[in-house]
């Protein structure tokens, strides 16, 4: 069965930042797949803009290189990457500068959707907004999408929200964290909302504990300047790991349309206890197994900067009160794997007798590699022999279960983007989540100071064994890092 296609409406999508390594990586190739699976109308357009100087059957040429380079031969061919390429345009321009504009705002048609894709450096966000007012591009209909990182604490990410508030409407502005358009993420909003199996026991009294784990296999890689002012708090965790827990941990909507989903999101964030020192644990990765140390990779020198953080975090409200809530993630471990794991608490007697061997019940959501879903339960084991217990997996692997339409599932960002253009903001953050995210986020970084340097631990190993301790001292253990 192959999945139904609704084009969205005609639209002219201006990418800034149209040359840089996320639009080559993921905006365009995702744009590319959406194209090709009929989503985009005949007259859809993309506008590339960023300093260089080259015209538009340059810049083409070079999305269609790219996109041979980038997108398997089985997804891609030849009639449709040339049709794809023709809806393309070049403008050169500055987004600090005044060169440019008039050619862009001459290339705009009136009557269709104009969005407008902030991927440069997030200084650039408050000069895009204001040129594009400035020289009559932006109407009250234009969407613009917005980077992360938003902000770098909760002053900045306000000063952000106000500047971008003074051309546009809450309603423009699509704040993305591509997280939340991975289609596991959207699942289990299916799974905890469409199904009476999950929601009666999705909370304290029978939910033990949830962890969230998003381990990186990469280094910083060549972001070593960015990175070091950030870390693995600002980088992942106050948005990426902070948006998963609010989707397992929020009260269902009234509807699945935004502001009633972003409403219960914020609920959880204000709803979260300060995190404690003790409940916290920094890691940064040293040399080991033939890969460089984070001061060699980053470039930087003896640094301060987490590229490895650990949290136990406790929601204060009626259904979570009492269930922790632990979250990791991290650079160069040992296996690149997210997933969420809700592990249920245990059967209140065992007629099977102490002696037999018993596992919690875990929901594991995954969402890379391999996205989909398992149900750990209990069987009796097969055959005969008496009564002894075995975990099973329910697969719910989508590969599997959905056979070729869920073999090809959508990449977060093109997802996104087709949001976008619909309108729909369900899977974007709203300005007061984000501030509020901040606000939490920023004593935790605060406490860095009086805490001393972060704990090391080895390039491809599962993180600094202190993590370890954050649950023994609970009497758990983190699930494996596995691929
Ligand atoms: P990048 O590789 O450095 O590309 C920056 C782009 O902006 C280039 O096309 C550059 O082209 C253009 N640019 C720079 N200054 C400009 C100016 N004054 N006026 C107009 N265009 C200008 O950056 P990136 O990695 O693509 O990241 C873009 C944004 O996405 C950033 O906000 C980043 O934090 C965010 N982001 C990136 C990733 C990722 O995987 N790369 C992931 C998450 C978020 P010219 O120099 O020719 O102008």
């Amino acid at each position: 069965m192959v999945a139904r296609v609704i084009p969205v409406e005609p639209f002219d999508l201006v990418i800034f930042g149209a040359t840089g390594d996320l639009a080559r990586r993921k905006i365009l190739p995702g744009l590319y797949r959406r194209f090709r699976d009929g989503q985009m109308p005949d007259d859809a357009r993309i506008i590339g803009a960023a300093r260089g100087r080259m015209d538009s059957a340059t810049y083409r040429r070079e999305v269609a290189a790219l996109l041979n380079e980038l997108v398997p031969p089985a997804r891609r061919d030849a009639q449709s990457l040339r049709a794809f390429c023709r809806r393309i345009e070049y403008v050169a321009l500055d987004a600090a500068g005044d060169g440019g504009w008039p050619q862009l705002a001459a290339l705009l048609r009136e009557d269709v959707v104009r969005a407008f894709y902030f991927s440069v450096a997030p200084a650039l966000f408050g000069e895009l907004a204001a040129r594009l007012h400035e020289h009559g591009i932006a109407n009250a209909d234009s969407r613009v999408v917005v980077e992360k990182p938003f902000g770098h604490d909760q002053e900045s990410a306000r000063a952000l929200n106000a500047t971008l508030a003074r051309h546009f409407d809450e309603a423009q502005i699509y704040r993305i964290d591509h997280y939340l358009g991975k289609e596991t993420v959207q699942n289990l909003m299916a799974v905890r909302f469409a199904n009476t199996l999950f929601e009666p026991l999705w909370n304290a009294r029978f939910v033990d504990n949830v962890q969230i784990t998003v381990a990186e296999t990469v280094g910083v890689e060549g972001r070593g300047a960015y990175y070091d002012g950030a870390g693995a708090m600002r980088d992942m965790m106050q948005n990426h790991l902070m948006q998963l827990l609010c989707l397992i941990a929020m009260e269902p909507p009234f509807r699945f349309e935004p502001d009633a989903v972003r409403d219960e999101k914020l609920k959880v964030i204000r709803a979260l206890d300060p995190v404690d020192g003790r409940d916290v644990v920094r890691g940064q990765y040293r040399a080991g197994q033939g890969l460089a140390g984070y001061a060699e990779d980053a470039g930087c020198g003896a640094s301060d900067t987490e590229t490895f953080v650990a949290l136990k975090v406790q929601i204060s409200n009626w259904r979570w009160k009492g269930t922790p809530f632990y979250l990791r993630t991290g650079k160069r471990l040992s296996a690149r794997a997210s997933e969420i794991a809700v592990t249920f608490r245990a059967p209140p007697h065992s007629i099977f007798g102490e002696s037999e061997r018993w596992q919690e019940n875990v929901l594991v959501i995954r969402l890379q590699p391999d996205e989909g879903m398992k149900l750990h339960v209990m069987i009796k084991e097969p055959g005969p022999g008496g009564m002894r217990l075995k975990d099973v997996p329910l697969d719910m692997s989508f590969a599997e279960a959905l056979g070729e339409e869920g073999a090809d599932i959508p990449d977060a960002y093109e997802r996104l983007i087709m949001d976008v253009i619909r309108g729909n903001q369900t899977l974007f953050m709203r300005g007061d989540e984000v501030e509020a995210a901040w606000a939490w986020t920023d004593p935790v970084i605060a406490g860095w100071a009086a805490a001393g340097p972060p704990h090391g631990y080895g390039a491809g190993s599962a993180g600094p064994e202190d993590a370890e301790r954050l649950l023994h001292r609970d009497g758990r253990r983190w699930r494996e890092i596995a691929p």
